[in-house]
């Protein structure tokens, strides 16, 4: 691959921008056949600030494009069963299209237990174990929402994934286990890292298209990476009281085709496919 002069710094607000109008034109079609708006039911149990900040933000994207909202606020004391009674009413809402639960759960609820509660079809986190299931199998599923917002920027530039050397740094089940099943479904050669991956520069420099999903700040030096490779870096650590990547932005620059900044990039498209499979479930639903 030629060296990139010029990188191209992706814009993941616009990207974003440009999706949530396309969805907000579809439910405007929607509702003008008198049908009802897609609803995403959100669920909070605790007061975390950072939860009740991003489910602010989750709230307002649903109605800047025209979806309904609800919320669950429950107290931090909130036991599983609880929980579990409150997504079984939503589970059986008609009314309810997506099903949120904000992560993380305080301690003694179980993250997989919540997340294997909800109905599947209602799964718009893509974290039931059916919908996990059917990812692996290539299966029409709710996919998590950050790998799917990954997809659609290597989709809007254009990268080649056939045949193409993918690295992914980080197996979590919410980013790095799905984006890389993604990857090897658009038949790209995915190398999976994580903490005891030896050489873990070496292997970056294979990389057409690098993933950095770990929460290292700037652990991706420049030259890790190779001329004119695509970089997505999803991390987001704070330093000092400032947000910073797992990427060094600056250090890729000349060198890779494209990078996503930490701030703008992955993070707007997150909320977009949040809402993306809401509307899809929504459809779902009317069918
Ligand atoms: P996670 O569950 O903590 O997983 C981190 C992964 O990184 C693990 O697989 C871990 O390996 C690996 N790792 C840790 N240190 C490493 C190192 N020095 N070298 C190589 N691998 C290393 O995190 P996550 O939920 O996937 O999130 C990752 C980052 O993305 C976080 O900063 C998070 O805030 C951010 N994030 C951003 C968005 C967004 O929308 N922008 C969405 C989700 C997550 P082991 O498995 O061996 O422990």
């Amino acid at each position: 691959m030629p060296p990139s002069p010029q990188t191209v710094v992706v814009d993941g607000l616009g990207l974003a921008q440009e999706m949530r109008k396309e969805m907000s034109e579809v439910i405007g079609r929607h509702l003008s056949q008198d049908r009802r708006a897609p609803c995403l039911a959100v669920v909070l149990v605790g007061d975390d600030p950072a939860s009740a900040s991003y489910i602010k933000g989750k709230r307002r994207a649903c109605k800047r494009i025209g979806m309904e909202s609800v919320e669950r606020k429950l107290p931090k004391e909130t036991t599983e069963a609880e929980l579990l009674e409150v997504l079984d009413e939503l589970n059986s809402d008609d009314t309810v299209d997506g099903i949120l639960v904000q992560l993380p759960l305080p301690g003694g609820i179980s993250a997989n237990t919540i997340a294997t509660a909800i109905d599947p079809a209602k799964d718009v986190d893509g974290l039931n174990p059916v919908n996990v299931g059917r990812l692996v199998l290539g299966e029409p599923c709710h996919v998590p929402c950050t790998p799917a917002g990954i997809m659609e920027i290597l989709e809007r530039f254009e990268t080649p994934l056939e045949g193409a050397q993918a690295v992914v740094i980080g197996r979590s089940a919410i980013v790095g286990k799905p984006i890389s099943l993604l990857l090897q479904q658009a038949n790209a050669t995915v190398t999976m890292c994580h903490s005891r991956t030896r050489d873990l520069a070496d292997v970056c420099r294979t990389a057409d298209v690098l993933i950095a999903a770990v929460g290292v700040p700037k652990l991706v030096k420049g030259d890790w990476v190779k001329p004119g490779a695509s970089v997505i870096d999803v991390g987001v650590s704070s330093v000092d009281g400032e947000l910073v990547g797992d990427v060094d932005t600056e250090g890729v620059q000349g060198r890779a085709k494209i990078v996503t900044p930490h701030r703008r990039g992955v993070g707007p498209m997150t909320i977009t496919l949040l809402l993306a499979n809401t509307l899809s479930a929504y459809e779902a639903n009317l069918a």
